[in-house]
């Protein structure tokens, strides 16, 4: 018996077949283009899953179940999802119900981060923890929570979303509507902000000669020692860790694993981080705490629904 694992992404589309132990064995690649909607994508998950399903060899009758990770909001006890901004005409589609139908295959899906985090769990660093939490930092911000090693989506699968803890007073609006979240100001696009506006007045700096900076440009300008780009991700760094420092009180976790582009920008961003953390969480609710990287790299997503709708086949059985 085989698995499907999915990991939906607003660029990319990947479908993995797996064995029984999870192990991926055939990986399909593909443009989402959901630019061109719902229908059209929906179209192209149920054909990438045919195709990987000939690629390996395997008849859909020998599939388990399928497993899709995609970004929230979703519902995964009620397989909807709810409207996720980079997947334009996603609003209230019950997923699982199509999925099934489309490919013959029993289908649940689930939030990205938190099959992230279950995917590091059973197979990368988080093996043997039982209280973690899945922190992810890149365009936006988000976090997978596994508490007593099971996965806690909360009420309506939005457990997690980090993103949008508050950490400064009337601060740059968000895209939820809020002011002042860790994302707008922490996130690769709150970095690339910060370097626009504040690049715009200080002449002395590299920011200041290029049009749009991202936030590479900025890790790249601080390493070069450029102090404004610096004190950007010393910024970014402290509001990021008021919401780690948050997550610890709330959770007291034994391990979180912190991943994401923005933190190939190094100390200049994690030293100040861990010391807002430090400064925002009680000590007791730390003791032991570890914060590691992730282990499983670009297929993490594909891993972590794999291992989700290994755990649903699980579940399901004898139906
Ligand atoms: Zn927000």
């Amino acid at each position: 018996m085989a698995l499907v694992g999915i990991d939906l992404g607003g660029t990319q589309l990947r479908v993995a077949i797996a064995d029984d132990r999870g192990r991926l064995r055939t990986v399909v690649r593909r443009p989402t283009e959901a630019a061109r909607g719902r229908q059209h994508v929906i179209g192209r998950i149920v054909a990438a899953v045919a195709d990987a399903l000939a690629e390996d060899g395997t008849p859909a009758s020998r599939v388990r179940a399928l497993g899709i990770g995609l970004p929230g909001p979703v519902d995964p006890s009620a397989g909807l999802v709810i409207s996720p901004a980079n997947l334009p005409g996603f609003r209230n589609v019950p997923l699982n119900r199509i999925l099934t139908r489309g490919t013959g295959i029993r289908s649940y899906l689930h939030h990205d981060a938190h099959l992230a985090a279950l995917g590091e769990h059973r197979r990368g660093a988080g093996r043997g923890a039982s209280e973690l939490i899945y922190v992810t930092v890149s365009t936006g911000i988000g976090a997978g929570l596994l508490i007593g090693g099971e996965l806690y989506a909360g009420a309506h699968g939005s457990a997690g979303e980090i993103g949008h803890i508050v950490v400064q007073k009337d601060g740059p609006l968000c895209t939820c509507g809020n002011r002042g979240c860790v994302e707008v100001l922490a996130s690769g696009t709150g970095i690339a902000r910060a370097a626009r506006e504040l690049g715009a007045k200080t002449p002395e700096s590299a920011l200041h000669r290029l049009d749009s900076p991202s936030a590479e440009d900025v890790v790249r300008a601080a390493r070069a020692g450029d102090q404004l780009a610096i004190s950007i991700l010393e910024t970014a760094g402290a509001y990021l860790g008021i919401a780690m420092g948050t997550l610890v009180n709330l959770f007291n976790p034994q391990l979180i694993v912190l991943g994401g582009s923005v933190l190939k920008a190094g100390a200049p961003l994690l030293t100040p981080m861990r010391r807002s953390m430090l400064a925002s969480s009680w000590k007791a609710a730390r003791r032991g705490l570890r914060i590691v990287r992730p282990a499983l790299g670009d297929d993490v997503g594909l891993i972590g629904a794999v291992e989700f709708a290994r755990l649903r086949a699980g579940h399901a059985r004898p139906a």
